[in-house]
This record gives C-alpha cells, sequence and structure tokens, in this order.
C-alpha cells in the first residue's frame, strides 16, 4: 500500500488557483473530464499543446492545438504560465491571460498539468493550492501504466522507474487525493474548491 498520511501539509482554506496534478496514468484527465460535466462552475484552464488532436477533441475545449512556432512565440512574448516537454514528445502549457482573467472575475480555476509545470507554478504562484492526485495502491498504478502488455520488458521498467519518481513527489503538495474512483476523486476535489454538485 503506499502510505497517503505524509503528503499532506497546511491546505489552504481558499485559494484562486488549484494545481492538479500526480503520476502518469493516475486518471488526472478523466477526474477533470468528471469536473467538466459536472462542476461547470468551476473553470478548467484550456493548456495549448503541440500535439495533434486526438477523436472527439475539441480545438479550444479541451486543448488549444498549436504549432511549434506559435508555442514559441506565446512563451517568448511571456504568454505561458507554466510550461514543459511532456513524455519527452510534445509541448504543453498554461496560457496566462485567460487564468488571469477568471481568477480576476473570483471563478475557482482549475489546472490540470503534469509535475514539472506544478512545480513552476509553485515557484510563481505560491498561493495556489496544490492536490496530488493519487492510485489507490502501488499495483492499481501499474496495471494502468502497463495494463495492456504492449511494451516490452525494458520499457515497462522504465515506465515503473518513472511512476516510482513520480509517486515521490506526493510530500510537495498540499493535499491528497485519492482516485479509487473517479466521480468520488471528482466530488472531492470540487468540494475542496468549495463547489458543490447542482445535478
Ligand atoms: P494528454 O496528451 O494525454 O492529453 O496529456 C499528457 C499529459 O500532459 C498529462 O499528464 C497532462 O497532465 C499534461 N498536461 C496537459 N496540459 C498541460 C499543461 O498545460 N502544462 C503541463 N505542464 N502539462 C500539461
Amino acid at each position: 500500500m503506499i502510505d497517503h498520511s505524509t503528503g499532506a501539509g497546511a491546505v489552504k482554506a481558499s485559494a484562486p488557483v488549484t494545481v492538479l496534478a500526480g503520476p502518469t496514468a493516475v486518471g488526472k484527465g478523466t477526474v477533470s473530464a468528471a469536473i467538466r460535466a459536472r462542476y461547470p462552475q468551476i473553470w478548467l484552464s484550456v493548456s495549448a499543446t503541440t500535439r495533434a488532436p486526438r477523436p472527439g477533441e475539441v480545438d479550444g475545449v479541451h486543448y488549444r492545438f498549436v504549432s511549434e512556432e506559435d508555442f514559441s512565440s506565446l512563451i517568448e512574448q511571456g504568454q505561458m504560465l507554466e510550461w514543459a516537454v511532456v513524455h519527452g514528445r510534445n509541448k504543453y502549457g498554461t496560457p496566462r491571460g485567460p487564468v488571469e482573467k477568471k481568477v480576476s472575475e473570483g471563478r475557482p480555476v482549475l489546472l490540470e498539468i503534469d509535475l514539472a509545470g506544478a512545480r513552476q507554478i509553485r515557484a510563481s504562484m505560491p498561493e495556489a493550492r496544490f492536490v496530488f492526485l493519487a492510485p489507490p495502491d502501488w499495483d492499481t498504478l501499474v496495471d494502468r501504466l502497463v495494463g495492456r502488455g504492449t511494451e516490452d520488458a525494458e520499457e515497462r521498467e522504465r515506465r515503473l522507474a518513472t511512476a516510482r519518481v513520480e509517486l515521490a513527489a506526493e510530500d510537495e503538495f498540499d493535499i491528497t487525493i485519492v482516485n479509487d474512483t473517479v466521480d468520488r476523486a471528482a466530488d472531492e476535489l470540487a468540494g475542496l474548491l468549495g463547489v458543490r454538485d447542482l445535478t
């Protein structure tokens, strides 16, 4: 079992911006999709990315799909709150303007980003609230990471090594939410942001 008791420091009572991060394959995307569907009061930041859209993904809703050149100029113009190369492949970043606008309007803002991005936000916006999404246990994470068994032994070991390092980041966060079921985890997250389910 993973010990979740050590990660939670003082939880900020109210913070304009909440960062949701966690290890690869823990289900951050699924939990934030549940937030998008069930808690429209929460504004979910739309990241810019250089990766291609997947079927069903809508530009401006799930991501802003941009070229390498556009991504670079957003960085040069200081328009990225944070950005990172994720999985050694594509660039992802949080556009600054929309976040600042929603904060000034008093909307609860949620950023679903990777650990490197979370660390940048910690440096530039220490007043934000940092939530670590954790798997219920190690075996569940392993299943989600290598479950299909389509990788060779080397790739499998590489992913597990990365997961161990990522799990060790839990202590850097204010609070841990365990992704045992998606709806429960989304409810806990929304509760933390002071939002209740109206459906
Ligand atoms: P996917 O390509 O599967 O949608 O996302 C891959 C990873 O990129 C996820 O771990 C997600 O948290 C991360 N990610 C998405 N948007 C951002 C962002 O704006 N900044 C950073 N640093 N990571 C992001």
